[in-house]
């Protein structure tokens, strides 16, 4: 360790460490399991208002040989530090476009299928040929493929990334913009991006009906994409009535625990989603 003088910080101790160490093992861990399938995805469904799926959203579950299932929140970020996202997001891409096509086949022709997409991968050079390579491969209409990002992609090299999805929209390629309203770029952006979808973060939706600072920015966040001509999709939504609260506000599609759980592709039932009314 350091020595602690005045004024100096001590930035080494045990704690760190360990999970230093952990951050390793982790990086090890992910490299095998890239080679060794760990990686499955799981399909949440996306409803629209009349309560039939319009498509599922693919999130990444790590079945780790000792540690069972982990959760993307535990390991993705270090995936994007260490540049394996670059494979895994590959890998996503090409599973997620695999299974829609299985889907189209079974017969749900017109679903479509959002994958998350990070900062890293799209600053990647490649991007662009990558994902019509993938879209090539496996037969799936550019139209049915939506790309989730997150404001951080844009933070920096906002231009380049804009050039991508340019093109990529061009193509038919939808893209949403993810956790919306939980960055802190400006809205500038928003006439930049040839963006199809709002998310509003389920921090909002969360609350929606007991704390009125959510209420509002649900509200606006709906009448923002509605002025934009962008489509909305509310995630997080657990109960009816916060289901009924955004349909009153105009949200066009919704995905959370009330219509479906994230699930394996064969567990995703397509067919028991339509409201009676
Ligand atoms: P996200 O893209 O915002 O995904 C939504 C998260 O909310 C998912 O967590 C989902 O399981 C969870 N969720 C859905 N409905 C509900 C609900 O009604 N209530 C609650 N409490 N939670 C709900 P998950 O699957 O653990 O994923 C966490 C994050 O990991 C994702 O957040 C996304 O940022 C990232 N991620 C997942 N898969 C991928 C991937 O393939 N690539 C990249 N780059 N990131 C991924
Ligand atoms: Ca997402
Ligand atoms: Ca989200
Ligand atoms: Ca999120």
């Amino acid at each position: 360790a350091k020595a602690a003088g005045r004024n100096t910080i001590r930035f080494f101790n045990p704690k760190m460490q360990e999970a230093a160490s952990r951050r390793a093992q982790l990086e090890t861990d992910l490299h095998l399991a890239i080679e060794n399938k760990q990686f499955q995805l799981y399909y949440q469904p996306q409803v629209d208002s009349d309560g039939a799926v319009i498509g599922s959203e693919a999130l990444i579950r790590w079945n780790h040989p000792e540690r069972g299932m982990v959760s993307p929140l535990d390991f993705i970020s270090v995936a994007e530090e260490t540049g394996q996202i670059l494979s895994i997001g590959l890998w996503v891409l090409e599973e997620a476009c695999q299974q829609l096509k299985r889907w189209e086949d079974a017969g749900f022709g017109a679903l479509t299928v959002a994958v998350n997409v990070s900062a890293r991968q799209y600053q990647h050079p490649d991007f662009v040929a990558a994902v019509i390579e993938i879209l090539e491969k496996t037969g799936v209409k550019p139209g049915s493929l939506n790309l989730e990002l997150t404001e951080s992609v844009l933070s920096n090299n906002i231009d380049d990334v804009a050039n991508k999805m340019w093109q990529l929209g061009a193509q038919g390629i939808g893209f949403a913009l993810d956790d919306f309203g939980t960055g802190y770029s400006s809205l500038s952006y928003l006439k930049k991006l040839p963006l199809n979808y709002l998310k509003i973060d389920q921090t909002f939706v969360r609350d929606l009906l007991t704390d009125p600072n959510d209420t509002a920015i649900a509200q606006t966040i709906i009448a923002l994409a509605q002025s934009m001509s962008l489509k909305v999709i509310a995630e997080g939504v657990e109960t009816e009535a916060q289901r009924q609260r955004l349909h009153e506000f105009g949200c066009h599609i919704y995905q959370g625990y009330l219509f479906g759980k994230p699930v394996p592709a064969e567990e995703l039932k397509l067919e028991e989603f339509m409201i009676q009314d």
